[in-house]
């Protein structure tokens, strides 16, 4: 019987260890044609060896015989080692390998051998290739284009290549997931070429090294389509779940909203307050980012729509990354709303009581809105009718942790807010279907921050200048790189910043405020700080994420170098708040070119550009947790014109028909999924 996609691993020709191919989630056929190599080496091409000193230390394809060969201890490192000496016509070289005894049984003297290592002057200066990749090799072999596979425990490299060439017998039988009309419409090759050319390129041309060939441009697709239309079927389930539920907006509740504005809003807050309420009143629920530079005033739109919400009947949930946070945010919607709406707190540090307290009044609705942390995400804590889920500072949660709290409602409305800009091209690649907000407009009578970047040799100049300040009555920040991971924190290193701090400025008034003081310790700093009692906070990074002391006008960040640009932009974005004039002043011997441009740059869009560049998206959004979705060639900066292509087909194809839709989508996830990793 021929091989089949769907046929067991253990069916391919000369198997071997299918145990070690299991292990790792390899079962049919098909996983294994989408273990992709991550490159290749062109092995054609053999170079003579009489010629090897101009290859010193670069991969070369030799071809020749093997004119003596032995095993022996080497006298240096005391190792078993394995000497054959290989000779073309031109010349001879000595190959090495360690600790591989066995290969005395496998190559012996007069034995053909294409040999790919890379050559290197020994000890002794003597031109050697230490542990090459081998084969055996006869004279009408042409030589070929070797696929590299990241390393699978127990299976040789050589072997594993062999598999996957025999696996590359069931390509014919392949289905395509994407009918003939969606593969015209994406504009891709079909797939079992696609993946014929990916095992075994005819050409290493520049366009397939750089992973754009046709072969690449259908996988990418295909991965790019696959996680948009699951997305959008998805959603449009979820729509058509969607109990009938309309909200409205009447003039009660607008006067209760002017009435309550402690500003007028910026033109960009209207304009964003209007997009979230037609949202709220449409059928479907809303789905939308709120993007606004560090004090672009988000909460206040944040409060309107819980305010619209409530006033339908409705719960709402805030959910903020750090008690500092949830603090600031229930103080600030207490003294907006007085009595008027019901609202708690959540959060780790709440005792029995209040955790009793809290629970009930969810469940039972007489709590409208609460503002918690993580604490929110609880199982136990179970609403009577959550109707609008918001999440501050969106980008400090993990997909997983956003799908808790938005699982506790039947379709809410959600609104996540974030003030590290994601460019677009990540949002689409992160989320698929949400909408977009944009506050691009600062509240007026803000004065842009002066950004500095001094040597640690300056430091005393910076002092300096801070006591002035400080005379005048400024506050100040002072963070040290130490993030936060909440378990593993070095309080010491803090510590003894605080200390060189408190020396220096021996007449102020100076706190320490970190992740591992208990919750009121905090509150009770942050207090203190905002009422003008302290003069300087020297903190981490728990400072980061919107903290606003609008006294507070110096940031003086410590080895500044340490930290990402968007999070110094959020860092900076701690001071500015207030009518005084303000300073960020970043204090670090290395990396200043990078220092200097984000000094020079304002704009929290430009800096995530610039961050993302530099960092990537993995780093950019803060490493595992960030849920960005991994694809084998597509990079979701680079082909972000390919992402908006996929989506537009999602989305027509869900709107033809949602059941066809989900079909296509379960048999595109289906499709086997094995991420290489590269070793
Ligand atoms: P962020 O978008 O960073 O979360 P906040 O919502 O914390 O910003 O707002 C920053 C500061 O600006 C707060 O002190 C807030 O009261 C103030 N603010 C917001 N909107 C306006 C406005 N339209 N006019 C004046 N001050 C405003
Ligand atoms: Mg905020």
């Amino acid at each position: 019987m021929p091989l089949a996609p769907n046929s067991s691993v253990r069916e391919i020709p000369n198997i071997g260890r299918a145990r070690a191919l299991e292990e790792i989630g390899i079962e049919r056929v098909e996983n294994l044609l989408w273990f992709f190599p991550y490159r290749y080496e062109d092995r054609r091409h053999p170079v003579r060896i009489d010629d090897l000193g101009h290859h010193l230390d670069q991969p070369v394809l030799l071809r020749g015989e093997v004119r003596t060969c032995g095993a022996k201890v080497s006298p240096v490192k005391r190792m078993r080692i394995f000497e054959a000496m290989l000779e073309d016509g031109s010349g001879a070289v000595m190959l090495v390998w360690f600790n591989q005894p066995y290969l005395a049984d496998q190559i012996h003297r007069g034995d053909k051998l294409a040999v790919y290592g890379v050559p290197r002057l020994s000890h002794y200066r003597r031109l050697q290739i230490e542990s090459p990749d081998w084969e055996a090799w006869n004279e009408e072999d042409e030589g070929a284009i070797v696929p590299i596979y990241s390393k699978i425990p127990n299976i040789a490299p050589r072997a594993l290549r062999q598999m996957i060439a025999n696996a590359c017998e069931a390509l014919p039988m392949i289905d395509d997931p994407l009918p003939p009309a969606m593969r015209a419409k994406l504009g891709v090759i079909d797939l079992a070429p696609a993946l014929h050319e990916i095992h075994r390129p005819q050409e290493l041309t520049p366009e397939f090294l750089r992973q754009r060939s046709p072969a690449h441009l259908r996988i990418i697709l295909q991965e790019f389509f696959t996680f948009q239309l699951a997305l959008r079927v998805r959603r449009a389930s979820q729509e058509v779940k969607r109990k009938s539920r309309r909200i409205r907006v009447d003039d009660a509740m607008r006067a209760e909203v002017r009435r309550i504005l402690p500003f007028k809003l910026t033109a960009a807050q209207r304009r964003v307050v209007k997009e979230i309420v037609d949202d709220l009143t449409s059928e479907t629920p809303m789905y939308r980012l709120l993007q606004g530079d560090v004090g672009s005033g988000k909460t206040i739109v944040a409060l309107i729509a819980a305010i619209i919400a409530i006033r339908n009947g409705h719960q709402v949930a805030l959910l903020a990354p750090t008690e500092i946070l949830v603090e600031q945010h229930y103080q600030r919607i207490r003294q907006l709303l007085g009595d008027s709406i019901v609202v708690a707190k959540a959060t780790g540090s709440m005792s029995a009581g209040e955790r009793r307290t809290l629970l009930g009044g969810l469940r039972e609705g007489f709590i409208k809105l609460v503002v918690g942390t993580h604490a929110l995400l609880e199982e136990r804590v179970v609403f009577k009718s959550l109707g609008l889920a918001i999440v501050d500072e969106q980008h400090r949660f993990g997909v997983e942790q956003r799908q808790r709290l938005f699982a506790k409602a039947d379709t809410p409305d959600i609104l996540v807010m974030t003030a590290t800009p994601i460019p677009r091209s990540l949002a689409l690649a992160m989320y698929g279907d949400l909408e977009l907000s944009v506050i691009d407009e600062l509240p007026p009578g803000r004065i842009a921050v002066k950004t500095a970047v001094r040597a640690s040799k300056d430091l005393d100049r910076v002092y300096q200048f801070i006591d002035d300040e400080l005379d005048r009555g400024a506050q100040a920040y002072v963070v040290f790189p130490i993030i936060e991971e909440s378990e593993k924190l070095n309080v010491k290193a803090l510590t003894m910043g605080y200390e060189a701090m408190t020396q220096r400025f021996a007449k102020r008034r100076i706190a320490m405020l970190h992740g591992r003081m208990s919750a009121a310790e905090k509150e009770e700093t942050m207090a203190l700080f905002k009422s003008g009692e302290l003069d300087m906070l020297v903190s981490t990074t728990v400072i980061e994420v919107g903290i606003d002391v609008p006294n507070a006008s110096i940031m003086l960040i410590v080895d500044a170098d340490r930290f990402g640009l968007s999070q110094l932009h959020q860092l900076r974005g701690r001071v500015g708040r207030g009518a005084r004039k303000s300073y960020c002043i970043l204090v670090s011997d290395a990396e200043k070119e990078r220092l200097e441009l984000f000094a020079k740059t304002v704009s929290g869009f430009d800096v995530a550009e610039r961050d993302l560049e530099l960092r990537g998206p993995g780093e950019f959004l803060g490493t595992k947790q960030s849920g960005v979705p991994r694809f084998r060639f597509g990079n979701i900066v680079r082909d972000h014109a390919l992402m908006e292509k996929a989506r537009d087909a999602a989305i027509e194809t869900v709107n033809r028909d949602l059941a066809e839709a989900d079909a296509l989508a379960r048999g595109l996830v289906g499709m086997a999924v094995v991420a290489a990793e590269r070793d």
